[in-house]
């Protein structure tokens, strides 16, 4: 009991935090999958929270989430939910989108995701980006893969939010999961593994960038190494 009480704490301490945030243990052990990106790790977690109480999704990052929350509060984020997943069921070039796979959608997709994202933000009174969207999208794949797995393979009886939360995605495909979009530019992944190797390599913000050059690398080894072959020839 206890344990759920200063986990919610804890969510709710992260959503109003300006700064100083690098002693946090780890909030959402619950979930931590898709724990990546280009912005410092405490900053994208707070940025997911964000994002996932605006669409109501909370459970996506606590599953016990509402368990200590007014029952007018948790009715509230129900709400918003049911909206969000709502309109996310007629867009199925969104998420069947391998299923229909044919020369022009991605295109097609491009203008679906625009205009999802305009309704979202209508329906639900927010001001959602379309990368934002994107970003929630893929929490939400890697979420209800992660369940599935749970129910399904591990035999593991998951909670009654998140069996709710669940049912509001019961269209999404259980075998072959949705695409995972590029929050960043406007390439999509068969999977999660692609999709964060695509991220790193391309998007990732460096710690070590030459001075001579710009290049930029993800280790002081790498960056030396640079420096002795390319800068400082004999
Ligand atoms: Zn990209
Ligand atoms: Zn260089």
């Amino acid at each position: 009991m206890s344990a759920t009480n200063s986990r919610i704490q804890k969510l709710l301490r992260i959503l109003g935090q300006k700064k100083n945030a690098t002693k946090m243990g780890s909030p959402q052990k619950e979930f931590t999958k898709l724990q990546i990106g280009v912005k410092p790790e405490m900053d994208a977690l707070k940025e997911d929270l964000r994002l996932l109480k605006t669409v109501g999704l909370l459970v996506l990052k606590d599953s016990c989430f509402e368990d200590k929350l007014p029952f007018e509060q948790s009715e509230s984020f129900r709400k918003t939910a049911a909206k969000f997943s709502k309109i996310y069921h007629t867009y199925d070039t969104i998420w069947s989108y391998r299923k229909t796979k044919t020369i022009g959608v991605h295109q097609r997709l491009t203008e679906q995701l625009n205009s999802f994202t305009e309704e979202v933000n209508r329906e639900i009174d927010c001001h959602l980006t379309t990368n934002e969207i994107k970003r929630i999208l893929n929490l939400i794949n890697s979420w209800y893969a992660y369940q599935i797995d749970q129910r399904f393979f591990r035999k593991a009886t998951l909670s009654y939010s998140v069996e709710h939360y669940m049912f509001l995605f019961h269209f999404l495909p259980k075998i072959n999961p949705t695409v995972y979009f590029c929050e960043c530019c406007e390439e999509i992944f068969p999977n999660e593994a692609r999709y964060k190797k695509h991220v790193q390599s391309v998007h990732a913000v460096h710690a070590f960038t030459c001075s001579e050059c710009g290049k930029s690398f993800k280790r002081l080894y790498f960056y030396d190494k640079h420096l002795k072959t390319v800068h400082l020839k004999p």
